[in-house]
């Protein structure tokens, strides 16, 4: 069911590809091949406007360049990595990223109980992905001024508890924002791929549906919580990681992963 899903995502995507990414893409090529085309003229004459037109050329051809990742990480066949991870120590394994992608007026604040020492089974650098696609639409926001609040916390799920999730321990990984929020219609559009308020060239649509494929890919769920003028919360329950039982003879010790 899930499978179908996600296919049914991909031929939704294929089928608004034409209209919409080739649209955007071309308008990043134009930037790229305008700056280049001006640069050349002016490179003898004034070569500081020469190089404010590579400069933009540049520019044009890394979010064409980012485009293309997202589309290449939407389309991805290759299973998921299902591997223990550290929740916390990924995300502040992500600081300096973080920091850069949200600017100096922006307060990154990571939090977690002390004791919460649960690991959980995903893929790391999906899981990265995730987080910082998060980020950048609190940033964006957010525009330029608030608060972005990374929060970590083990918590133990009954059936039917959260969408999808069967009984079980996850850790719950969200990301809030002091930014612009969602009305009610916004929310329920979200996760649909190429869906974008953003101008053209700056957002895919993209970001929410790809974190929402991979999480349910990983046996988790997406859970969005927003208020215009206040904020958006979103929150990933992810699988909590539970090692095998030790082993108790030998052979059995060696022969288990070394991983931990
Ligand atoms: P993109 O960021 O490229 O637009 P997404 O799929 O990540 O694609 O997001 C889709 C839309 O959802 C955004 O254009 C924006 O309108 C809305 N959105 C996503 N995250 C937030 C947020 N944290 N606060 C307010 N709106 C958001």
């Amino acid at each position: 069911q899930e499978s179908k899903l996600r296919q049914v995502q991909k031929m939704e995507a294929v089928g608004q590809l034409t209209g919409g990414i080739a649209h955007d893409f071309n308008n990043m090529l134009a930037v790229v091949l305008g700056g280049l085309e001006l640069a050349k003229r002016q490179v003898e004459a004034d070569p500081a406007a020469a190089q404010r037109h590579i400069d933009n050329a540049t520019e044009g051809a890394n979010r064409a360049a980012a485009l293309t990742r997202q589309l290449l990480a939407f389309s991805r066949e290759e299973a998921l990595r299902s591997e223990p991870i550290e929740p916390v120590a990924l995300v502040l394994g992500m600081s300096d990223l973080l920091d850069r992608t949200l600017g100096d007026t922006i307060e990154v604040d990571v939090h977690a109980p002390e004791d919460d020492s649960w690991l959980v089974r995903s893929d790391q650098h999906q899981l990265e992905n995730a987080v910082l696609n998060l980020a950048v639409n609190a940033r964006d926001a957010m525009e330029g001024r608030g608060k972005l609040t990374i929060t970590t916390v083990g918590v133990t799920l009954a059936e039917g508890a959260v969408g999808t999730c069967q009984a079980g321990d996850y850790v719950a990984l969200s990301v809030a924002d002091t930014g612009c929020g969602m009305s009610p219609d916004l929310l329920e559009r979200v996760f649909e791929p190429f869906f974008t308020t953003k101008p053209a060239g700056k957002g895919t649509g993209l970001g929410l549906s790809q974190v929402f494929a991979f999480v349910r890919q990983a046996d988790g769920e997406v859970r969005l919580k927003s208020v215009v003028g206040e904020g958006t919360t979103v929150t990933l329950y992810l699988p909590r990681y539970v090692a095998d039982a030790p082993a108790t003879d030998e052979k059995a010790a060696s022969a288990a992963p070394a991983s931990f």
